[in-house]
Parts: C-alpha cells; structure tokens; sequence
C-alpha cells in the first residue's frame, strides 16, 4: 500500500540521535535549546517553546493568553480535532467557522458574519485559531483586521506549515497573530517522531509557556517569589504539566531542518504534476491564493457532486484495493461524538464543511513519492471514478 504520508529519514538524521544517546543529556537540554532557535529564525519570530506535540502547544498557548471558563474559542471545523480540544481544555467553549469551498480554510466572510452576530449576542470569542490547511496560508492579513475589530487573540495551527510563506514571508513570523504552532508528527512536513512547537514574538508569553511546559516550576531567580535558598532551589510558581521534548527528539528536528527547503520543492514539485495529471477530471483540487505559498502538506482532490458520498465511498474503497493509501481529511470536528453530545459550542451551521466532507480524498504526497507511483495512482482514480 502507499501510504498518504511517510517521514523521511536520512542517514544524517540517524546520527544526530544517536550522537544525543551518547552525550549527558537526554531530556530537554541543548538540543532543544538549539532546535528553538533554529525554528525561530526559520520563521522570523523572537521566541520558540518547543512542547512533546503540536497539542501541548496549542493548549498552552491558549493557557498563555488566559482562556479558560466562561469563554469562547472558535476554529475551522476541518481540522484534526486537537484545533478545537485545546479550548476544551482550558475549560472554554468552541464554536465554528465554517470554510472557503475553494480553498478550505476558514472562511473570512463566514467569520466576519458570526463576529457580527456574537457582538450582538454579547459573546465574542477570546481566541480563534485559524488551520492553514495542507500547508496553505489562511489570510491572516483580513483575519488579523478583524481581530483589531473585536479584539480576540490569534494562535495559528500552522501544524501543516512549517517552510509555507504568506505575503513573502515566513509562516510563524507572527505578522498578524499571537502564537504559531507547528507540529513534528511523522507524517507531517519535518519530524520528530512526536513533537511540537509554539513561535511567538511576545516574550510574557513565550515565559509563561515555557514555565507551564515543565510543572509551572522555574530557577530564574528574577520571577521567584521568594529567596533563592540555594543551587538546589527552584519554585513553582503556577499548575504546569510535563510537556518536554526530549534532545532525541530535538536532534532529529533540527537535523530535518536542514532539508525542510527540499522537502517542500519535492513537495511542490508532486502537487504541480497532480494538477496536470489531474486537468480534464470531474474534481477540483484544493484552490491555492496567490498571496501564499503552501508547504504541501496534503494534496486533497473533492470529487464532483455526482460522485459525493456514497460515490466517494466508493472511489475510495477501490484506491484502497489498488493499493492507494488514500485518506479523508477531515471528519468535521463538530460531527464527532463529543461535540455533537456536549453543549460545549454553539449550534453549527456549517454547510461547506459538511459538503466539503462527502466530496473529499486525500491522495498520497511525500517527498519519496515517485512519479512512476504517481502516475500509477492517477490511473487508478481515473479507473476508480469510471
Ligand atoms: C497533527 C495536527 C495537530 C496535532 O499535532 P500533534 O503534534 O500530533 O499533537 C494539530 N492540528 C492539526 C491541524 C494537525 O494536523
């Protein structure tokens, strides 16, 4: 089977961890410490926590700008789920925004209609967290103007994203928004194994994250409460949890730093031959804005409306006999069990979404792809879709 996404793993790679488990330090040290700075300057942005995964991060970060109960936190409803469950976490609701049918990211109108109608409810979100989507830049620049509007905070899911530019810039360089996370999972742009970063330019709160990542305990004496009693001495100083990554971890991401440049131009380069192997077909692959360069995370095609749902179910299954490790990205969050039985949100009307997800396929895309599985597999949907 071919898988919709695979890590990529080098000889370089293997090294560096290996060289971790023959130093001193094994937890969070100068690995992680050196993986930050290279994330940071990646992006252009002053400060990077760097969390066991992208939904450590997104938690704290919502943690960092005190959400918590009596609030709301609005997302994409076609995201992985963790977009979503770190307002939860904090206690706050989730409500959603429903997408662009052509771009599938957040919806800039569909925003700016349900801020209005919040305002006049009288219950505003505190954050919203846009999902560049595959790897495709939301427009942060409108979504960042209605922030000014209604004054709610912006954390970027850019778990898709790491290396896409918006507007001739770096993803994460924080024009527009508070906190940027990225995550290390395997099938994701770069690895970790696990693992996840958040990127702001805000140092209150870079600190605040770095200290609710380790217990809520610190040893600079600067934020202590009391004296320093001695080198034994550290302080909690508020409730924190053990979201550490480790050097391994940190070792492999910096070591797949290096080649995030050609992961992308791999990347990009499969998508490109997807479209034109793809042109004359009853799809539409996702719309990509001139504004931002997507790092490719997934290449996702949605069949016509005569091939919807149960077509679709189909058109996958038969892949998946072929041997074609096609996905569906995303269940609507705000379908899942959880959401639908909690009162945790608002009532959803959310009908691109739900259209979006009768249509959907995600067709496989990693940087050892062949072209030859390439072609193979655009055979197969073509017969498939027959
Ligand atoms: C993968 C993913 C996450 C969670 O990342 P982890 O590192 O696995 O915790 C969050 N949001 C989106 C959009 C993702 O794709």
């Amino acid at each position: 089977m071919i898988p919709y996404g695979r890590q990529d793993i080098s000889e370089e790679d293997i090294n560096a961890v290996v060289a971790v488990l023959n130093s001193d330090w094994l937890t969070q040290g100068p690995a992680v410490l050196q993986f930050e700075t290279s994330v940071a300057t990646l992006c252009g942005a002053r400060h990077a926590v760097a969390v066991n995964s992208a939904t450590s991060a997104l938690h704290l970060a919502c943690l960092a700008l005190d959400l918590g109960p009596g609030d709301w936190l609005w997302t994409s409803p076609i995201t992985f789920v963790a977009s979503a469950n770190c307002g939860r976490l904090c206690g706050a609701q989730v409500a959603f925004v429903d997408i662009d049918p052509a771009t599938l990211n957040l919806s800039v109108k569909d925003l700016a209609d349900k801020l209005a109608a919040a305002r006049r409810a009288d219950r505003l979100p505190k954050v919203v967290v846009p999902v560049h989507f595959a790897g495709q830049p939301c427009n942060m620049q409108e979504i960042g103007a209605l922030a000014d509007e209604y004054g709610f905070r912006i954390i970027e899911d850019a778990s898709h994203a790491i290396g896409a530019t918006y507007q001739g810039e770096p993803v994460g360089c924080g024009r527009y928004s508070d906190v940027t996370v990225f995550s290390f999972h395997p099938v994701k742009i770069i690895t970790c194994g696990e693992g996840g970063m958040a990127v702001t330019n805000d140092e209150q709160l870079a600190a605040r994250m770095s200290i609710l990542r380790s217990h809520g305990i610190t040893r600079d004496e600067s934020i202590m409460r009391g004296a320093n009693e001695g080198p034994w001495y550290y302080e909690q100083i508020d409730l924190g949890f053990n979201y550490r990554m480790t050097d391994l971890q940190a070792a492999l991401g910096c070591s797949q730093l290096r080649r995030l440049r050609t992961f992308i131009d791999r990347r990009r380069e499969l998508a490109n031959r997807y479209d034109r192997l793809l042109a004359g077909l009853p799809l539409q692959p996702q719309k990509q804005e001139s504004n931002g360069m997507s790092a490719w995370h997934l290449y996702i095609i949605q069949l016509d409306e005569a091939l919807a749902g149960e077509g679709r179910r189909r058109v996958f299954d038969e892949l998946r006999d072929a041997g074609v490790g096609v996905q569906v990205h995303y269940i609507p969050v705000h379908l899942q069990p959880y959401y639908r039985r909690q009162a945790v949100g608002a009532p959803a009307d959310l009908p691109v979404a739900e259209a979006y997800y009768r249509r959907a396929i995600t067709l496989p895309l990693f940087t050892s792809l062949e072209d030859a599985q390439q072609d193979a597999i655009v055979a197969a949907l073509e017969s498939a879709m027959r």
